[in-house]
């Protein structure tokens, strides 16, 4: 179903407001949406709430207040181009009559526009629940007060190198009803969240079997999913994680396609309301985040410096490993090892002469060679790959 109406034109990860609302436009008229600009961001970009239906049980939707997750947003203009493309269909009516859509794609377009998870004041808008000193916080608690929403859907990715529990799994999607308070107290909206994870989540576990999990579930006083919960709103929240080599995330896309329809299609049918929230608590916790690459056992040769013994740690980044920790990593868990006993490891810059210094956060490009001679690398790792040369 995802797939006849996923929008085409979000091939990438990286998404700018100008993208997502240059597509939006089309299917809001379409659509015959309700859009109200209730505000801006601290650069000035229109932050609009998209509303659908004239039901009676307001339902809040927002995603990318990280500026660099864009997966939900990707799969709500997907749900708002289903609504617009199939007014006549059954569930569609439904939605329309009993519920009323309130979303907001893209809370944090400064961010966006970086590629970074923070706005332009420098600061995480998912902790400024209390303190509303941004203008995106603002927004999203105004509408919280204005509409009253019975349930809210907080739309995240997470890291993508996190696994389910003790595990080598990737947690690829990560469930969480925040709890309103410390108390660990069953309050009613807590409790209703809890149920409509436990109705929607065994309808789409099969699409990530063994790889879904629950979120930390610690309350946290500066978070908009807990303090929602602690204003009344049932909120769930869906992190979308790492799901094997699809880094843009599409098939994650289409899975938080898929929940949403499937929760709204409960809150609609009022169908979780006997759900048994035992699913719900039975999830796996989310465990450590895995490194991508360690390579051990080698010795660093830069320019000018006798060879040391180190271990390197990488993760992909974008199109690019980059170097996050040297030296002594024993213990230190990846996807992938590879043993540099007998090696050196060059470090180079784009034309491959040796580096002078080993930085941490730069993208990694090395020559690994035999210590008797360098002439031909054993392996070479670059541009995101690593490439036996020789044997
Ligand atoms: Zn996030």
């Amino acid at each position: 179903m995802h797939e006849r109406y996923r929008v085409p034109d979000f091939v990438e990860r990286r998404l700018t407001h100008q993208e997502l609302w240059s597509v939006l436009q089309p299917i809001i008229r379409r659509g015959g949406y309700d859009v109200a600009e209730l505000g801006a961001s601290a650069e000035g970009r229109p932050l609009r709430l998209i509303r659908v239906g004239a039901g009676p049980v307001p339902v809040l939707l927002w995603s990318q207040m990280h500026g660099d997750e864009t997966t939900a947003t990707r799969a709500l203009a997907d749900l708002l181009n289903y609504l617009a493309s199939e007014p006549q269909a059954e569930r569609v009516r439904r939605w329309r009559e009993r519920l009323q859509l309130l979303v907001l794609p893209m809370l944090n377009p400064d961010g966006a526009e970086r590629n970074i998870r923070r706005n332009a004041f420098g600061i995480d808008v998912n902790r400024d629940a209390r303190l509303l000193a941004t203008p995106e916080a603002k927004v999203l608690k105004a509408v919280q007060e204005r509409y009253r929403p019975r349930y809210g859907f907080n739309l995240h990715d997470q890291n993508p190198r996190t696994r389910v529990g003790a595990s080598e799994r990737l947690a690829s999607i990560s469930l969480l009803a925040p709890p309103p308070d410390g108390s660990g107290r069953p309050v009613e909206q807590w409790q209703r969240a809890q149920r409509l994870i436990s109705y929607f989540g065994p309808r789409i576990e099969p699409l990530v079997a063994g790889h879904i999990t629950r979120y930390d579930d610690s309350f946290n006083p500066r978070a908009f999913g807990d303090l929602l919960s602690s204003w009344g709103v049932s909120t769930v929240l869906i992190e979308s994680g790492g799901w094997g080599a699809d880094p843009v995330k599409r098939w994650l896309r289409a899975v938080n396609f898929a929940a949403l329809v499937e929760a709204l299609d409960a809150i609609a049918l009022d169908a979780g309301a006997d759900a048994d929230v035992r699913w719900y608590r039975a999830l796996p916790e989310n465990g450590r985040a895995v490194n991508d690459l360690v390579i051990r056992n080698g010795r660093i040769a830069l320019a000018g410096q006798a060879p040391y013994a180190a271990d390197l740690v990488l993760d992909l980044a974008g199109a690019d490993y980059q170097l996050v920790d040297a030296g002594d990593l024993d213990g230190t868990a990846a996807r992938d090892t590879l043993d540099a006993t007998g090696l050196l490891i060059q470090p180079c810059d784009p034309a491959d002469a040796p580096l002078p210094a080993l930085l941490l956060g730069a993208a990694a490009r090395l020559r690994l060679v035999r210590a008797t001679s360098d002439s031909i690398p054993v392996w070479e790792l670059a541009a995101g790959r690593l490439i036996r040369r020789s044997r």
